[in-house]
């Protein structure tokens, strides 16, 4: 499973970090990052909640 943020929705508000702090990471241009390109079996679930909770669903996966 792959995950992407959508640096154009992104309202850096750092939500999906403090739940999967593992595979978001805020950086310096106030947006979120994906620092996994390929996640594991065991971060999947942590990095899905992290999806669903942000507030304008920048955030992706396949
Ligand atoms: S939760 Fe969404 S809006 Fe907030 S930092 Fe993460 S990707 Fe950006």
């Amino acid at each position: 499973m792959k995950f992407k943020v959508d640096k154009e929705l992104c309202i850096g508000c750092a939500a999906c970090e403090g739940v999967c702090p593992q595979v978001f990471e805020m950086r310096d241009d106030d947006k979120a990052h994906v620092i996994i390109d390929t996640i594991s079996a065991e971060l999947e679930e942590s990095a899905l909640e992290a999806e669903e909770s942000c507030p304008v669903e920048a955030i992706s996966h396949e």
